[in-house]
């Protein structure tokens, strides 16, 4: 996979995605990560990416010239084009697993106010959100978006299975709970069946261990997953 994040803080988006498991993923070939800065794609003197918004307000706004250039740039046929926005479609695992099946995805991060209209109007292919909050930038945005994805690649995880038995896998429920050593821990001890030795109960306790959790913490999870078989 290709994936180019389109920001003005290229350093921002590309030293977390150098570290582990992402690190490894793009030394062993399997994505290759490129920062692009709108900024390259200016023609002004002031290399200028924003200006104030028409009808006045506070704040300045991306200019669509520097975004169209920086996007048209990169972007192929089998390209997908993402803006990132508090405004968009909410970012899920199985959004993860789509973008996961992309060759090339392209991640569009605004600043300031936000981008001129037209680039969510007629350059990108979907917006998406990470949640009902807002930040001062795309870059934190599209470095979710991008670990995410990356860590859904085949060989980027140690094991596969991790990724295949975790929190909104596959059926959207949450994990069971981990322990490891020591078994007692300042009188906290381990459940039992952990140390059984038998993978057919300890596979039953954590099968029911997901179902109570969910229940307890997501029950919107389960009326989901109860949609979704009678579907
Ligand atoms: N004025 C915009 C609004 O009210 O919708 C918010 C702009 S925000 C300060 C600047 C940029 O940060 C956005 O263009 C977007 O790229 C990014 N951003 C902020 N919050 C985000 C979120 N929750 N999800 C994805 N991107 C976000």
């Amino acid at each position: 996979m290709r994936l180019d994040i389109i920001t003005l803080f290229p350093e921002l988006a590309s030293f977390p995605l150098s570290q582990s498991i992402i690190g490894r993923a793009q030394q062993k070939g399997i994505v290759r990560v490129c920062a692009v800065n709108p900024r390259d794609y200016t023609n002004d003197k002031h290399r200028t990416t924003d200006e104030r918004p028409y009808g006045g307000g506070a704040g300045m706004v991306m200019k669509p010239d520097p975004l169209f250039a920086a996007v048209e740039d990169v972007r192929t046929d089998s390209s997908t084009v993402i803006l990132l926005s508090p405004q968009g479609h909410p970012f899920t695992q199985k959004r993860a697993q789509e973008l996961a099946e992309e060759k090339h995805i392209v991640l569009v991060c605004g600043h300031y106010e936000g981008v001129d209209e037209r680039v969510r109007q007629s350059l990108v292919d979907d917006e998406i959100s990470i949640g009902d909050y807002v930040l001062t930038n795309g870059a934190l945005a599209a470095l979710v978006i991008a670990d995410a994805v990356i860590r859904l690649l085949p060989g980027a995880l140690g094991c596969a299975e991790s990724s295949e038995k975790e929190s909104f896998a596959d059926r959207e429920w949450l994990e069971f709970p981990q322990y490891t050593r020591p078994p007692d821990f300042r009188g906290m001890r381990i459940p039992d069946v952990l140390l059984s030795g038998n993978h057919k109960r300890i596979e039953e306790w954590r099968q029911r261990q997901r179902l109570l959790r969910t229940a307890a913490r997501r029950p919107d999870l389960l009326h989901k997953d109860t949609e979704t078989t009678h579907e």
